[in-house]
């Protein structure tokens, strides 16, 4: 519930934002959505909390523990928990977001009510992240008020749209590769997300990090992140 609030709250500051500063600077918003999504959304928070696909190096890990909790999805160990429940039980009755069984309504708007579970999420139950997931809503809000206070351009071009555009392309993660009862690839998902659409291939294989030759989430795992 509160991260749907903590959503909504995004969106209500997009659109009073564009409505205030018009929408010239949101050029700046899709730039910082397609470096957040590739390094944070993809690599950081899906490939190596999500999966643990690789091992991260020490600098880059104690950062990722900071920038993971910018995105608008909830703490890296809710967030993480849903996923890996989705991936057992991908397109069934206990999936907690399949399109066609709970719908799309549910999956954009509704409150996914499944109890976190500590079984699932084990190997993140450190310190760090367990303050992160205690104080991952007094952290966003505080942020919102001091950007809003001190530099309240940020607060709608760097912090609220970026972010949204990353809620939208975690819903359309949860929607296009599943709306048929199975899983499929999607080019337009794997260029909107860059590099999410090869999803028959990651629940397949969940626990690689590269989704091909040319995934560019892959590459840069493989160059900047990894070990
Ligand atoms: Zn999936
Ligand atoms: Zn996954």
């Amino acid at each position: 519930m509160k991260v749907r609030l903590l959503q909504l709250w995004i969106l209500l500051i997009s659109i009073i934002g564009i409505y205030y500063y018009g929408v010239l600077s949101i050029w700046v918003s899709i730039f910082l959505y397609l470096i957040t999504n590739v390094i944070i959304g993809n690599a950081m928070l899906h490939r190596y909390y999500g999966h643990r696909s690789f091992k991260m190096k020490l600098s880059a890990e104690k950062m990722s523990r900071w920038l993971c909790h910018h995105l608008p999805m909830g703490s890296v160990i809710g967030w993480s928990a849903y996923h890996r429940l989705h991936h057992k039980h991908s397109d069934t009755e206990l999936d907690v977001h399949s399109p066609t069984i709970q719908g799309y309504f549910h999956i954009i708007f509704g409150v996914w009510e499944n109890k976190i579970s500590k079984k699932v999420v084990k190997d993140l139950l450190t310190p760090e992240l367990i303050w992160w997931h205690k104080h991952y809503f007094t952290y966003h809000i505080t942020l919102s008020v001091v950007l809003l206070w001190l530099f309240p351009w940020c607060l709608v071009f760097v912090y609220a749209i970026p972010n949204f555009l990353n809620l939208i392309s975690a819903l359309l993660i949860a929607i296009v590769p599943h709306r048929s009862g199975e899983v499929s690839n999607s080019l337009m998902l794997d260029i909107v997300t860059l590099g999410e659409g090869k999803h028959n291939y990651h629940h397949k294989y969940p626990f690689d990090y590269k989704y091909g030759k040319y995934d560019l989430t892959g590459i840069f795992i493989e160059r900047v992140l990894k070990k």
